[in-house]
């Protein structure tokens, strides 16, 4: 397999062929991550597909594959059918397609579109939603409203496809903690996705978030600040069926749950560890990473 860069998949694709079919992120501007910005974004070509498609076909049976970068929706739906098509053919094994995308993307497939792209084996998106406040989605450059992201989050959902989405702790900052916390359990409840995960803010050095960070116009909360976050989110999110996990390299402290039925006994697990108010009982500094 032939990559360019470093690779990102999320935690639960840690098994899955990775399959880079484009670099980079077609939006690369959300002021907070670092993940593609020394990339610039292409669609790879036919022939470089292809090529490590049958490469992969040499292999034992694979199970799952994962589209790579950052963005493989935004891929002319002709072709992302010819690419779908191409590992059914020649990839033993595959039961489920995923990829990440973003919310923009997502809104330029039509029902139909989505709908054929599940016929031909995409078995689940993974979107960022980050924050559902509007004022913050907008300072992070995340170029979409909360609207358009429950709009596009239904479309995948109704498409039949599992939707998965991130939200970050910590991205309202010290000022606008109580409206991210609010609005993020408002926009996952809108959403009702099936898979939900927390990510907690790491400041990278050359992103636009740490500049900010660095001249004081951005305050990151403690640890036990972001934990309380945790717990109002799960809170007063209100799903009829998801798995809520803080298991990414980030969190201070991971945790699975199946909500609704474990939220009580998860929020009184993670106000436990608040209440102990010990840093021994969370992730160490030196193991985290976004
Ligand atoms: S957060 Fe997602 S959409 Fe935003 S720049 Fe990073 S990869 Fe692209």
């Amino acid at each position: 397999m032939k990559y360019e860069g470093d690779i990102i998949r999320p935690p639960s694709e840690a098994s899955s062929l990775l399959l880079q079919v484009t670099v980079g992120c077609s939006h690369n501007k959300c002021s907070f991550c670092p993940a593609y910005k020394e990339k610039k974004f292409r669609i790879k070509s036919s022939d470089e597909i292809l090529e490590d498609i049958l490469e992969a076909g040499r292999w034992r049976s694979i199970d799952k594959v994962f589209l790579c970068d950052g963005d493989a929706l935004i891929i002319p739906q002709e072709r992302l059918v010819e690419i779908l098509g191409l590992i059914q053919t020649h990839i033993k094994g595959v039961k489920r397609v995923g990829t990440y995308a973003n919310a923009k993307s997502i809104l330029r497939k039509t029902a139909e579109q989505l709908a054929q792209l599940r016929e031909f084996g995409l078995g689940i998106v993974y979107l960022g939603i980050e924050t559902g406040n509007d004022e913050l989605l907008r300072k992070i450059r995340k170029g979409v409203t909360a609207a358009q992201m429950v709009e596009a989050g239904r479309r995948v959902k109704d498409a039949g496809i599992p939707l998965s989405v991130t939200v970050i702790l910590g991205l309202g900052g010290g000022d606008q903690s109580t409206e991210h916390v609010n609005d993020t359990a408002s926009i996952l409840t809108d959403m009702d996705p099936e898979y939900a995960s927390a990510l907690t803010l790491m400041l990278i050095p050359g992103t636009p978030l740490y500049a900010e960070y660095e001249s004081g116009k951005f305050t990151l909360p403690d640890k036990f600040h972001l934990l309380r976050e945790l717990a109002c989110i799960i809170e007063k999110s209100d799903f009829s069926s998801c798995y809520f996990t803080s298991n990414h390299a980030s969190n201070y402290l991971p945790i699975k749950a199946r909500l609704p039925s474990e939220k009580e006994k998860t929020v009184t697990t993670i106000y436990n560890t608040i209440r102990k108010n010990d840093v021994r009982y969370l992730r160490p500094e030196y193991m985290r990473g976004f």
